[in-house]
């Protein structure tokens, strides 16, 4: 007789750690079978981890006898089926463990290892009221993290007496009460702000103010002052940046302490961080121009056929006008859109433009947001169901969206969409066309210089392109001009980096009341210190690179692993001669250059040493839009999609490293680059000028930027890449090896190569030199392999990854780190 018995129940679990491949765990009797998306807890090894259900199934595994889940954690699934579907695509596409993409995808937050401390959250505000309605096991939860340091989960189970608290945890720690022990760190770490408020007892309390002002006004009238600001600041008691109560009262931060000290102000720190809610007034669509109207038809036209499009507008030509129109009409859908900006510097200026259209409908996501608030808008794109924006950087590609009925990918050429480190190297740009292309999503790639790929994929038919080609309200594309500087430097007419007709054009744009952008993609004095004898710079000790000179730091720094040296030596190790200085020029050289030539003018920089801090960038860009600067000189970050109505004069200081960088890229990097900066010229009303310095006037293509021939650049860079084998014609995958001992990385890269090489013949090419061949130490080599474009990667996939998987275990080469990068950038 047969008895039937329900089926043994089987999860697929994948976890955030660099594990090829899903684990399959049991579901004890008893336990309710979670969905899939659900967040499980697991053991491996002697560790407890929190996995997502991938597949739930009744497939016996062979082999191994799989391990009982310990806990749920969701009561509804936090990932979507077709997040796994997505993921699971990118770790074959991108030749990386799903775990890896797990852990990418997920915030912090959503990870809870068995190990982690939770925590009270010390934000006292947050807590408040956020404790209605808890259960009582949240409750005492709460009051016994209350009482104590933190607690692991295993502490917490004996506490609450019951085996699996997870869930519990979650609730507290998404209402913002509880938090991990790494989470509180790296909140500490954020950048956090000091706010006054008036102690709300002597606030309340009639008379106590007065009393406390009239025993200060006269023998510490500074004390007064600042009691006076504040009360004007914030008369009903709530808090101000004590930075700016010290500016508007003319003290200094001791006379506050002071009133600290009596117990009348209460210092609070606060993260200042969270988009606020957005309290402006709302306003209409922009009404579009004839050629806008016109690019905006045959947008929707491709996209109502799911046809991705390629905008291809030239800076200033109202992208972000069909955006938000575009964007509109998903949101009056009720659907989700996506807006990716390659930059988390660039989502400043742009939220507040798009604020201003879909108010409190716009979220930002990106890295620089600590994982507690990144974790709130995951949960709140999941919820979401009456449509919303988010703008992200790459990682936004990650978001649970259920909804999503549009994908905006901006600059769509820039480098910065993709991942280098660690895994899954993906590109943002291209995970968005197959999201666009397996849930028939309408995507708009936008540009002012399209990637030769893309343009590629316009003329092969997969994509449609629409053009836009003039400026908005016939604004003229700025003139560019090219300075000669050999014929300068023969002429003498140079001071330091700037030549005359740079120098010329800046005092005339000073004295027209514009504003100046310089470029140079150098950060800190000079990029090296070298001896005028014989031409011997000083080296890092761990990279093969000569060091910077910063002045400010009076020291030599090496750009790629943190070593330096200070003070800088003062004689030359090679030759001993003691004339040996900077040489070159870096941003932080044309700001003290700047002073000497024009003393009267307000210079802001805006490189990575400026901009560390969380807020940085934004305060710089603001205050450069107030014109509360003359001159912006910074680095690739002042090229990008930055939208200044005064900026009458941009000049870049030299463009020949970025003509001469060995790569295959390189002509149409750079041809992207000077378009771009020198887009940032002449937006609003009159032309603008651009100058170029170069030793290279008459090369082609500066000549190609002169006249804003992106056509041709395509043209020719498609024949080159066809005759020497690059993309878009080819899938490149490059592998990199990297040790401490330079013998051992070539020992393994000669085996891997040659073991490539009888699977897939000349298609392997390498192992080769890259241009920085030791960094930090390591020594590295790297094997490229380029597989013809139709050739399906399934063909070749389970191959190579066996190959490599084979090379990593090799107990020779064990030690050897092995980076595959596909679609390298
Ligand atoms: P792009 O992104 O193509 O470089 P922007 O969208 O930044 O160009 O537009 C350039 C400038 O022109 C912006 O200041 C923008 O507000 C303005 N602009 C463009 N189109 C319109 C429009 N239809 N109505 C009002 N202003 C517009
Ligand atoms: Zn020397
Ligand atoms: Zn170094």
């Amino acid at each position: 007789m047969n008895v039937i018995k329900s089926p043994q129940i089987y999860l697929d679990v994948a976890l955030p750690a660099a594990l090829p491949k899903v684990l399959t765990y049991r579901v004890g009797s008893g336990h309710q079978v979670p969905e899939v998306g659900v967040r499980v807890v697991v053991p491996l090894g002697n560790r407890r981890l929190t996995g997502v259900v991938w597949a739930v199934h009744s497939v016996v595994p062979q082999g191994y006898v799989p391990k009982e889940i310990e806990a749920v954690v969701d009561d509804r699934p936090v990932v979507t089926v077709a997040q796994t579907q997505c993921w699971s695509w990118m770790s074959e596409y991108y030749l990386c463990p799903l775990g890896d993409v797990v852990s990418a995808a997920l915030p912090a937050g959503m990870k809870l290892a068995s190990k982690t401390r939770i925590m009270t959250n010390p934000d006292v505000e947050v807590c408040r009221d956020n404790e209605e309605g808890l259960s009582d096991a949240a409750l005492n939860l709460l009051d016994a993290l209350r009482l104590r340091e933190g607690m692991d989960l295993k502490e917490i189970a004996d506490v609450l007496g019951v085996a699996h608290p997870q869930r519990i945890v979650r609730l507290l720690v998404d209402k913002g009460l509880a938090i991990s022990e790494e989470e509180l760190k790296e909140k500490y770490k954020a950048k956090k702000k000091t706010f006054i408020r008036i102690d709300s007892e002597v606030m309340e309390e009639e008379g106590v103010l007065s009393a406390e002002l009239d025993r200060v006004e006269k023998k510490a009238p500074a004390q007064a002052r600042a009691l006076m600001a504040y009360l004007e600041m914030a008369p009903n008691g709530e808090g101000v940046l004590k930075t700016e109560l010290q500016n508007k009262a003319g003290v200094n931060s001791s006379v506050v302490n002071k009133w600290v000290e009596k117990n009348v102000f209460v210092l609070e720190d606060r993260v200042v961080d969270r988009i606020g809610s957005y309290e402006g007034k709302i306003q209409g669509m922009p009404v579009l121009s004839q050629p806008q109207t016109t690019a905006y038809k045959s947008l929707r036209k491709s996209l109502i056929e799911r046809k991705p499009v390629l905008l291809h507008g030239v800076t200033g030509s109202g992208k972000t006008e069909l955006y938000v129109h575009l964007i509109n009409e998903a949101l009056e859908a009720g659907q989700q859109a996506l807006f990716l900006v390659p930059e988390i510097a660039l989502t400043t200026q742009l939220i507040v433009r798009l604020q201003k259209f879909f108010g409190d409908k716009v979220k930002v996501y990106h890295s620089r947001f600590n994982s507690s608030e990144r974790t709130e808008t995951w949960l709140k794109v999941l919820d979401d169901n009456k449509g919303s924006l988010v703008v992200g950087a790459r990682s936004a590609i990650f978001l649970p969206f259920k909804n999503l009925g549009l994908i905006i990918v901006d600059e769509e050429h820039e480098a910065s969409y993709k991942q280098q480190d660690p895994a899954p190297r993906y590109n943002a740009r291209d995970v968005a066309l197959w999201m666009a292309h397996k849930w028939s999503v309408p995507c708009v790639l936008g540009s002012a210089t399209p990637s030769v790929e893309t343009v590629w994929s316009t003329e092969e038919g997969r994509m449609t392109k629409v053009d836009l080609t003039e400026r908005y309200s016939g604004v003229m594309m700025p003139e560019i001009l090219v300075s000669d500087l050999k014929k300068e430097q023969k002429q003498r007419s140079m001071r330091g980096g700037f030549s005359k007709l740079l120098r010329d054009n800046m005092v005339e744009a000073f004295e027209n009341g514009k504003q100046v952008i310089l470029f140079q993609n150098r950060r800190g004095y000079s990029p090296s210190w070298q001896c005028d004898l014989c031409g011997d710079a000083v080296m890092c000790e761990r990279c093969e690179i000569p060091l910077t000179f910063h002045k400010k730091l009076h020291g030599l720094h090496c750009h790629h692993c943190g070593y330096h040296v200070a003070p800088p030596p003062k004689k030359c190790c090679a030759c001993g001669s003691t004339s040996i200085k900077p040489k070159g020029l870096g941003t932080e050289r044309i700001e003290e250059e700047l002073a000497e030539l024009f003393p009267d003018v307000k210079v802001a920089r805006m490189d990575l040493d400026t901009t560390r801090s969380k807020h940085a960038h934004a305060k710089l860009l603001d205050a450069f839009s107030n014109h509360e600067y003359d001159v912006l000189v910074g680095t690739q970050m002042v090229s990008k999609g930055l939208d200044f109505a005064n900026v009458g004069l941009v000049g870049v200081m030299s463009a020949d490293k970025m003509l001469t960088f060995p790569d295959f890229r390189s002509f149409e990097r750079a041809y992207q680059m000077l378009t771009q900066v020198a887009g940032r010229s002449g937006r609003s009303s009159e032309r603008g000028t651009v100058i170029i310095q170069t030793y290279s006037p008459d090369h082609w293509v500066i000549q190609r930027v002169i006249i804003g021939d992106h056509a041709k650049l395509v043209e020719h860079e498609l024949i080159e890449r066809k005759n020497f084998g690059y993309p878009p014609y080819v899938r490149l995958i490059r592998i990199s090896l990297r040790h401490s001992d330079e013998k051992r990385v070539k020992a393994g890269a000669e085996v891997l190569a040659t073991r490539l090489r009888q699977r897939f013949c000349d298609r392997v090419a390498g192992p080769d030199t890259p241009s920085m061949a030791r960094v930090n130490d390591l020594f590295r080599l790297d094997i490229l392999l380029k597989f013809e474009r139709q050739l399906n990667m399934s063909s070749y996939r389970e191959v190579l990854s066996a190959d490599i998987e084979e090379f990593t275990l090799d107990s020779r080469f064990k030690r050897l780190r092995v980076k595959v990068d596909v679609d390298p950038v």
